[in-house]
């Protein structure tokens, strides 16, 4: 797109079209709306949002990308601040409520030049000088660390918000150790593969039943009532094909003329199965994991044999089992020596709640490990299930950067700071827009403060003053309901996670302020609303800024 070349329409008469002033300030009002709507859940104190959908089913929560998910938005630039929230979602798993709050910020200050005569591209080049200059702040004010220790803050802080409530110290050992387990090293290079982390949840029992698996957790019992229901030791076979015959497509029809055939035929069939079986026992295999169906004659021998069974086993589950026992999948059973077993300490049948389950526990180097959520209710236990998820990416992302910043607005107020100092020493038409990028990150403490309870206005100007004299990691410490160091209170944010969500805020804003003209076009297949169609770069966007 070239700034100043807008392209001509010729509309037929009777379009809706919104131009100019009119139309920046109802994208303004639309997009600050939505970030209004989410500002309360900011923070530990922060409250949740019921949202119930027109046939009554409820979603409790306190996640900005799963309240904004759930909402039901129509406006155009509305749905582009929900697209903010999904991308910062799906690039670093956080932050999706600082995003959108910070985004709508930006709009409103923005709205506050635009009423002065500053035009919008002045101010769009003053928030881009601006977070430019941002970026390179948190690099340094960053701090390098990727112990255990630093990790579990990490996951307390991004808890904290939650409805895990005072079992967060407890989640939060379970997500490092999960972490740690699947976090692989390359030249000197960390990198988790957070899929390899399993989240399960199961109703009933307590939040503290809560558990860390070394191992995978199959929601399969075993295949037959004679089977063991432990097996210690396990040396584990995985096949995703069938210990079945199978079913001929067209019905077939066999003519047996001698009585003594049929004997004949039964045997033949049995047989074959008893050959399976015995491919199996010659690989000293104890547990056999199935992707496919299991006969109930190979049923009978492999019960017969003490070997632990267990059929239909999700194709996913499959891989994680492979990656965790360190067994091989294979096709053909002439396949299965010694070599392509996997192995576990235990693997036990266990019932939880209403069912059966199968736990492949004691693995000796598992890279991939399960969680299994307990707790009292669905909305309880999908509640845990995402902040739990939450929580395993922001630890993920510390382990492989190391690198975090003191959160609780102690990182926003020193941001606002440095960039009211950058924006006098840039002088001319952005210095504005850059003044009024610094006062839009002070909303983050702002709001914080405001939802413990605090008074906003006075502990901004302490905070404020803190910062003056150099105590750049102090924020608002939310539990002592004052302000205090962050970095001595262990409230860290991954900076990956920081950096993204300002990243991002800026660019929908800017992205918003650059419209002056909303023109309801032709429907066209594949876009359902007029916002559609723009959005198409912004799921993608990686952080990267538009062309000017
Ligand atoms: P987001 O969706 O942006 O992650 P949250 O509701 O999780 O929103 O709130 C995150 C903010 O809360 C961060 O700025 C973080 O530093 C801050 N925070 C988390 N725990 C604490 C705490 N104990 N004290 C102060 N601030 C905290
Ligand atoms: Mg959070």
């Amino acid at each position: 797109m070239l700034s100043g070349q807008m392209p001509i329409f010729v509309l037929k008469e009777g379009t809706s079209r919104e131009q100019g002033k009119n139309a920046q300030k109802t994208n303004i009002e639309a997009a600050k709306a939505i970030a209004d709507a989410i500002r309360t859940t900011l923070g530990p104190k922060g409250m949740d949002k019921m949202l119930v959908d027109s046939i009554g089913d409820i979603v409790i929560s306190n996640d900005g990308a799963t309240i904004l998910k759930e909402m039901d938005v129509d406006h155009p630039t509305a749905k582009m601040i929900v697209e903010v929230a999904k991308s910062q979602d799906t690039a670093v798993g956080d932050g999706t409520t600082t995003a959108v709050v910070l985004a709508g910020e930006l709009l409103k200050q923005a709205e506050v030049l635009l009423e002065q005569g500053v035009h919008s591209t002045v101010i769009t080049n003053g928030y881009r000088m601006a977070v430019n200059e941002a970026k390179k702040y948190l690099g340094e004010l960053a701090i390098s660390a990727d112990d255990d220790k630093t990790l579990r803050q990490i996951a307390i802080t991004a808890l904290s918000g939650k409805n895990t409530g005072t079992s967060s110290d407890f989640y939060a050992d379970l997500v490092v150790k999960a972490v740690n387990a699947v976090a692989t090293e390359r030249n000197g290079k960390v990198s988790v593969d957070t899929a390899n982390i399993k989240v399960d949840k199961k109703n009933g029992g307590s939040v503290t039943d809560t558990q860390f698996i070394n191992g995978l957790v199959i929601d399969k019992e075993k295949v037959h009532a004679k089977m063991p229901s432990v097996v210690k030791n396990a040396r584990i076979a995985l096949v995703d094909s069938a210990l079945e015959i199978k079913k001929t497509e067209i019905e077939a029809k066999i003519q047996i003329t001698d009585p003594s055939k049929i004997q004949d035929f039964m045997t033949q069939e049995s047989d074959t199965f008893k050959n399976m079986v015995e491919k199996v026992k010659k690989s000293k295999a104890n547990v056999l994991l199935c992707q496919k169906g299991i006969d109930d004659i190979a049923q009978h021998y492999l019960a017969k044999e003490g070997i632990y069974a267990v059929r239909r086993v999700k194709k996913s589950d499959m891989e994680k089992l492979a990656k965790a026992t360190g067994a091989k999948i294979v096709t053909n059973l002439d396949d299965l020596t010694a070599s392509a077993l996997g192995s576990a300490e235990m693997v036990e049948e266990k019932k939880i709640g209403d069912d059966r389950m199968t736990f492949v526990t004691g693995c000796a180097n598992p890279k991939a490990v399960n969680i299994l959520i307990r707790g009292g209710t669905d909305h309880v236990v999908s509640e845990i299930e995402r902040s739990l998820n939450d929580a395993i990416r922001v630890v993920g992302i510390t382990k492989e950067d190391g690198k975090f910043l003191p959160g609780g607005g102690a990182i926003e107020a020193e941001l606002a700071m440095k960039i009211r100092s950058f924006a006098n020493s840039v002088g001319g038409r952005e210095q504005l827009a850059i003044e009024a990028f610094a006062k839009s990150m002070e909303i983050i403490p702002r709001t914080l403060a405001e939802n413990a309870g605090m008074d906003p206005i006075n502990t901004l100007i302490q905070l404020k003053a803190e910062h003056e004299k150099n105590h750049a990691t102090f924020g608002i410490d939310i539990n002592g309901n004052k302000i205090g160091d962050m970095k001595a209170a262990g409230v860290y944010d991954p900076l990956r996670v920081k950096k993204h969500a300002i990243e991002s805020a800026v660019e929908v804003s800017t992205m918003i302020l650059r419209i002056d003209d909303v023109i309801a076009s032709k429907k066209s297949s594949g876009s359902e609303s007029p916002g559609a169609g723009g959005m198409g770069g912004m799921g993608g966007m990686g952080g990267g800024m538009p062309p000017y």
